[in-house]
């Protein structure tokens, strides 16, 4: 996946298939689909892949036990399904987590224990493992940091836990593999148009270079996320919204605030929402909360009320109170919900995915669904996308599609799991040369070759690249993260042939940017 390679091919002049607009979960999962039917199929991603909403989840790969709350049994059924298959398709970055749902009112064993057996009968054939009744003495083995006054018992489930930017790497690795042309920092800045007014390619801007070029194809997909009415924007000004942007907020805190490999799962939080708290590689992450935003930022803030909501939160389930001393990291995201109407709130909003086509342009937007749901989404749009292209009807293969890097024994290479079968890659380029071998910092697990290879083979342009997405380091510890920028931009600069005052910019550039991982006040 080398970027000018790629972007070669996206300017040789040829008519797309299909151009999908937006690097996060919905347009990878696009490429990947388009290409695996073989569809010629180009994406172009404003930023970095995943840079948007779908580096900032609660990375979870789940039927959402809160829909099943709402009584959304078509939506939690899909889900669960969606799981399995992206468990068999991705063993290397989605393994199961068992959730405690602790009980401190005599009611909730029962009520919530009858809740989980339909979520298990839900999943059917994909299911991840019986829920079941937990003891007083059960629920302290699994989470020895649980608040005990008052405890009763619990439930404990099955669900999925993944890594949300590296499966988005690995689904561009996928989309690559079988042919796609992706390329990052390559914003969509117009649309072109025929003269029926038919969206039949964009104009796209190489931010490295600064130059803008055509790209035409037979159907144009906006699968860009939370920023869908932008680009909706560009075919029609007048377009009305149909995004309803919600931010949702996450701390990520010390593994001993939450030992084990159990996750809390809190069915109801005051504001009417779950909250978990969950093992993450070696952190824990708490969350989330959901508050209608007004303007979709490229890099959202939390407040500082929604990480007091949280701390709130977890310390009444945890022995031991964090405060924003504990926290390492601090990080929001906006979800692309699609709107249902009028209304202030966005937790009852469907998660549901929507498409629309513009019946003057054929601009077709894909917008909502979850991490999950992925790839249902892909197909269902690319189902659509072919017929609106006029392209020949082939089956959706996907669901029996081993992404990138698929290893089902990836465990073995202890933290460079996520990486499946590229593992082995990366150790022989520690192996070659040993000074890569070491953590770029102590407190962080990142070693030069991560960064090497980021920069080789996963499209890494940039110190944030490196250390958002293609490690997690700025979410395991951004005050560590900033510290290792220095050596990440070294490195990249020797890999890239940049200069030292493109190092100097790239530090600053991303202690500027980590500052907003700081929780507030430190
Ligand atoms: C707090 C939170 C927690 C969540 N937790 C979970 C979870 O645990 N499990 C789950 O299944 N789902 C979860 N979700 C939902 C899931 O993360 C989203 O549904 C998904 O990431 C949306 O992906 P997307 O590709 O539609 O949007 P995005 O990831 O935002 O991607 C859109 C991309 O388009 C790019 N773009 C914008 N404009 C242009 C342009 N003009 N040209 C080119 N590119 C452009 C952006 O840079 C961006 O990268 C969560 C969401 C949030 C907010």
């Amino acid at each position: 996946m080398k970027r000018g390679l790629m972007l070669a091919a996206l300017e040789d002049g040829r008519t797309w298939d299909l151009l999908v607009i937006g690097g996060g979960a919905t347009g990878l999962g696009i490429a990947v689909d388009a290409a695996a039917r073989g569809y010629a199929v180009a994406l172009a991603e404003g930023e970095d892949f995943a840079k948007g909403t779908s580096s900032r989840s609660t990375k979870l790969v789940h039927g959402g036990v809160r829909y099943l709350q709402q009584g959304n049994v078509a939506l939690v059924m899909d889900a669960l399904r969606e799981r399995g298959l992206l468990r068999r398709n991705a063993p290397h970055l989605v393994h199961d987590l068992a959730f405690v749902v602790p009980s401190y009112e005599w009611w909730e064993s029962p009520f919530y224990g009858i809740g989980l057996k339909v979520y298990d009968l839900l999943a059917g054939e994909y299911g991840f493992g019986s829920s079941s009744h937990l003891s007083e003495e059960d629920v302290r083995a699994a989470i020895p940091t649980i608040e005990t006054e008052g405890l009763r018992g619990g439930t404990r489930y099955f669900d999925g836990q993944f890594d949300d930017a590296r499966l988005a790497i690995h689904l561009a690795l996928t989309a690559a593999d079988r042919g796609a042309v992706v390329v990052n920092y390559c914003p969509a800045v117009a649309l072109e148009k025929d003269g029926a007014g038919r969206v039949c390619g964009a104009r796209l801007l190489d931010r490295e270079s600064g130059r803008d070029f055509t790209v035409r194809a037979r159907a144009v997909i906006n699968a860009t996320g939370p920023f869908a009415d932008g680009l909706r924007r560009l075919d029609r000004p007048d377009a009305a919204p149909v995004i309803a942007p919600s931010q949702g907020s996450h701390i990520v805190l010390d593994r001993d605030f939450l030992p084990g490999n159990s996750a809390i799962m809190v069915p109801h939080t005051d504001d009417g929402r779950v909250m978990f708290a969950i093992p993450w590689h070696h952190r824990v992450i708490v969350g989330t909360t959901d508050v209608p935003v007004s303007g979709v930022a490229a890099e959202p803030v939390p407040t500082r009320a929604e990480i007091d909501f949280i701390l709130d939160t977890a310390n009444r389930y945890l022995t031991r109170d964090a405060g924003y001393a504990d926290i390492r990291a601090a990080f929001a995201g906006i979800r692309p919900l699609v709107k249902a109407g009028e209304g202030s709130g966005t937790a009852g909003l469907s998660r549901d995915h929507s498409i629309l086509i513009d019946p003057h342009s054929g601009l077709l937007t894909v917008a909502g669904g979850k991490w999950t749901t992925t790839r249902h989404m892909a197909e269902d749009t690319v189902d659509l996308a072919a017929t609106l292209a006029a392209l020949p009807q082939r089956p959706c293969p996907t669901r029996d599609l081993p992404l990138h890097g698929h290893d089902p024994d990836a465990r073995r290479h202890g933290r460079l799991a996520p990486y499946g079968s590229d593992a082995p890659e990366l150790l022989r380029l520690e192996a070659e040369q040993p000074e890569l071998a070491r953590p770029l910092v102590p407190q962080l697990p990142a070693t030069g070759a991560e960064v090497v290879w980021a920069c080789r083979c996963e499209m890494a342009r940039s110190v944030d690249d490196v250390l958002a997405r293609r490690t997690r380091s700025l979410l395991f510890d951004a005050r560590a993260a900033q510290a290792a920028a220095p050596a990440v931009a070294r490195l990249l600069a020797a890999e890239l042939g940049r200069d030292a005052a493109w190092e100097d910019a790239q530090v600053a550039a991303f202690s500027a940017l980590a500052a907003g991982y700081l929780a507030p006040g430190s």
